[in-house]
């Protein structure tokens, strides 16, 4: 297969590498990151016809209402899925790393998105054409099942992040959280605002600050300038809840599971 030479378009954020005249192949299975292309054999790859992109954090890649035409692929990096409410507040409810295909909702149906969705952590990635991604799913082959396990994982998550806000205390979801986005980004330092992480615990920002000042006290994480730095993973785990375990056994597995057993 034979690409075009490289050409670095900038759009809303996302470099796209176009294909021109040059043999940039893409990636043989194995070289890449994201779990469901390591899944895929070669002629499945090749179907989705993948273009690489970059993505700038901060980057909005879903806002609700709006079609979704490409499905995303991440190799590093790491996305937020954020729901707004009426007073403003904005909370996050689900998390995307290379672990994820972003859009897939719109494979079962959902084509206008429901959440914002961006990028936290900048990265790469591949997009897919929503045509091309659902011709795919219509095969009903290796696609078709790795993308509705991973809808599974995403549950999964959600379900057991909401359950977590009702038992758990900041402290413990602010570790649960930090090391989560660590795993989907495979890095300890990261930068995040104070103001996103009162998103994701949805609290304020000073309570933010005093959690993620206890933490810091304990010398489990660095905080300054808005830059954290996991210092002590093994610490940050034990101050963290169950439910980081939960979500990390099943993001790291799901598909090779049958079931939503992990132990
Ligand atoms: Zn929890």
């Amino acid at each position: 297969m034979f690409y075009r030479k490289e050409r670095v378009n900038v759009m809303f954020g996302i470099q796209h590498n176009e294909a021109s005249e040059v043999n940039l192949a893409p990636p043989s299975a194995a070289r890449y990151q994201n779990s469901l292309l390591r899944a895929f054999d070669h002629e499945l790859i090749a179907r989705l016809r993948l273009a690489p992109v970059v993505f700038k954090a901060g980057h909005r890649i879903e806002q609700p209402g709006k079609p979704v035409k490409n499905l995303y692929f991440l190799e590093s990096g790491m996305a937020s899925m954020t729901t707004l409410f009426h007073n403003g507040s904005e909370v996050e409810v689900g998390m995307f790393g290379y672990e994820s295909v972003i859009g897939v909702s719109a494979l079962m149906g959902t084509i206008q998105s429901l959440n914002h969705v961006y990028t936290q952590i900048e990265g790469t990635g591949y997009e897919c054409r929503y045509e091309a991604a659902l011709q795919e799913f219509n095969y009903f082959g290796a696609f078709h099942k790795l993308c509705l396990r991973y809808v599974q994982a995403q549950l999964l998550q959600s379900s057991q992040s909401a359950g977590c806000a009702a038992m758990h205390n900041y402290e413990q979801r602010l570790a649960r959280w930090l090391l989560i986005s660590a795993d989907r980004a495979h890095i300890e330092t990261f930068k995040m605002s104070q103001e996103f992480l009162s998103h994701m615990l949805g609290s304020t920002r000073s309570t933010v600050s005093v959690v993620a000042g206890t933490l810091k006290k304990e010398k489990l994480i660095d905080y300054k300038r808005g830059e954290i730095s996991i210092l002590d993973r093994k610490g940050l785990e034990k101050r963290s809840c169950e439910c980081y375990q939960v979500i990390r056994d099943y993001l790291a597995n799901y598909e090779k599971f049958d079931t939503a057993h992990t132990a």
